[in-house]
């Protein structure tokens, strides 16, 4: 038998060629992983080897599916459920492991049903996966980060050893008001879930400062064992930068911080800008939310080593120049964002622009001004930072567009690579998710249906409309003036905000990327194909038929 570590390894291989889309090289590997599955595919007493079957499966259906050829993955994906049907009944496994694949499998499936929902097909939803969504609201660690393991030189200097503990990926003062149970601003209050979205793995942290009540209050009630566990905190990291960068980072920080506290009223433009880059680069270091592109990361990196000064002193006479780079930025901040839930979250695209929500503020990075297109005032080293004041429905549309974009893209969570997955964080919530994703089978979700609230939707729901189709659902005999009033005294949207709300999801342009140009197009081929094939077939009927005919004569 092939070594599985070497199949680990055509795996991962796999995933990353399609992050890269190099498919020629795919197709090798594709066919590789094929082969390596067939040699694997009888064992049934080791619980590791039917684990790596059922990632070997799962990428060569996902394979399929980014190649969008053909139908032949149904087949695979048949196979798939069967085989976790006989799981079940397979003592070798635990449960923790039978979860693991349950989840593989509803991935899978979910996947599969989106590309059936492009053509149009609705298949029934296999018995043994009905029961998959009761595993999605399970937390558990994720595991993050392996590089904290090794030693190695400090990630931005690249000279002394990264020994920096407890580094702040984003300023405490800028996540702590909106991560703290409290609303405090004081260290180690934050009670967060941290989650992988791609994969909807998710775990529940909160601060040192953090009473066990507390923690109750916001997830209900959690059990004594997890509360006394050491978690590893959500919101700082070990051994990424040395010391003395880590100092650097701070000396921006806290000028940043006078003005963003509003203890002054300016700061240097290029006092802004170094802060933004650096908080983009420390997310992205950390696979916190951010990935920048490997020429953008490598820019920003050597602008903040070149440009941040080595003592608090030396920021006041800071002086911009060209090789501070092209990159800008747009800020906006909304004062009202009603029962959103808040959090930390990144549109995880690796080229420009980056996008990040951090709490009331929406923050979009482009690599150079030309890109910078979105209506909003432009900061760069030169002229003072300009926030603009948004309302809530545009605060609103940028969440949603953030989280499209990363339901759309996200590839991390397929990566088995630690340092490859993304997390995002929010602030804990026992009101349900802030989405859902529905399960195989379930229905698409419209104007008409949604009073109705039964069963299950097809899309990723956002958490202000799911509310208000609770709402909507809990309070069935309510007038219409009566159900608007309501609704505005229990979440704070207006009519016209939620009208403007559910419209803006329906039409997202989410929903038509589904169809890309390139699927689009082998469709029409395939059509044209089978067009001429039943051609051929119809000329060979009326030949077949004449010499019948003849025959007959005879
Ligand atoms: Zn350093």
């Amino acid at each position: 038998m092939k070594d599985p570590k070497q199949i680990e390894k055509t795996i991962d291989l796999a995933y990353s060629l399609i992050e890269q889309k190099d498919n020629i090289q795919l197709e090798i590997v594709f066919q590789q992983l094929c082969s390596d599955f067939n040699d694997i595919i009888d064992n049934r007493s080791d619980s590791n080897i039917i684990d790596l079957q059922f990632r070997c499966m799962a990428c060569i259906i996902r394979c399929q599916l980014y190649a969008d050829v053909n139908d032949e993955f149904v087949d695979d994906e048949m196979q798939m459920i069967r085989a976790a049907t006989n799981c079940m009944v397979n003592p070798v496994l635990t449960e923790l492991q039978l979860n693991q694949i349950y989840r593989l499998v509803n991935d899978i499936v979910r996947e599969c049903n989106k590309y059936y929902e492009r053509r149009g097909i609705r298949l029934p939803m296999p018995d043994v996966l009905k029961n998959f969504g009761k595993f999605q609201t399970k937390y558990e660690p994720i595991k993050i980060n392996k590089r904290e393991q090794t030693s190695h030189s400090c990630l931005l200097c690249g000279k002394l050893p990264a020994t920096a503990k407890g580094s702040h990926l984003a300023p405490n003062f800028l996540i702590q008001s909106f991560l703290s149970y409290d609303g405090s601003t004081k260290r180690d209050r934050e009670v967060v879930v941290e989650t992988v979205l791609g994969s909807l793995a998710k775990d529940r942290k909160w601060g040192r400062n953090v009473k066990p009540e507390d923690i109750d209050k916001v997830f209900g009630v959690v059990p004594d064992k997890e509360k006394s566990n050491i978690k590893a905190s959500a919101v700082t990291r070990d051994d990424l930068l040395c010391p003395q960068c880590e100092k650097r980072f701070s000396f921006i920080e806290s000028k940043y911080s006078d003005y963003y506290n509003k203890r002054k009223n300016t700061v240097s433009p290029e006092v802004s800008y170094l802060f933004w880059l650096g908080v983009f680069w420390r997310l992205h270091i950390a696979g916190w939310c951010i990935r920048l592109s490997d020429d953008d990361a490598y820019s920003i990196r050597k602008i903040l080593d070149e440009c941040m000064p080595n003592t608090q002193k030396d920021v006041d006479t800071l002086k911009a120049n060209r090789t501070w780079g092209k990159f800008c930025y747009t800020l906006r901040h909304c004062s009202d964002t009603k029962s959103e839930l808040l959090g930390l979250v990144g549109n995880h695209a690796n080229r420009s622009p980056y996008k990040l929500l951090c709490g009331e503020y929406e923050i979009t990075l482009y690599a150079d001004h030309e890109s910078a297109k979105d209506g909003y005032p432009i900061n760069d080293y030169k002229s003072d930072e300009q926030c603009a004041e948004i309302k809530f429905i545009d605060f609103w549309k940028f969440k949603v567009d953030v989280l499209g974009e990363v339901e759309d893209k996200e590839f991390s969570s397929l990566n088995k690579n630690p340092l490859g997955k993304l997390l995002d964080l929010c602030k804990g919530d026992n009101g349900g998710e802030n989405f859902k994703l529905a399960p195989y089978g379930a229905q698409e979700l419209n104007n008409n249906n949604m009073a109705s609230h039964v069963g299950s939707y097809a899309y990723v729901i956002p958490g202000s409309i799911n509310k208000f189709m609770n709402y909507k659902a809990s309070h069935p005999f309510d007038s219409q003036e009566k159900f608007w009033e309501g609704v505005q005294k229990t979440y704070g949207y207006t009519k016209e905000e939620l009208q403007e709300m559910v419209g803006y999801w329906e039409e997202h342009p989410h929903f038509l990327q589904l169809k890309s140009e390139g699927s689009i197009k082998r469709h029409k081929q395939r059509k044209e194909r089978g067009r001429s094939i039943m051609k051929i077939n119809k000329a060979r009927h009326l030949k077949a038929k004449s010499k019948k005919q003849a025959r007959k004569n005879k």
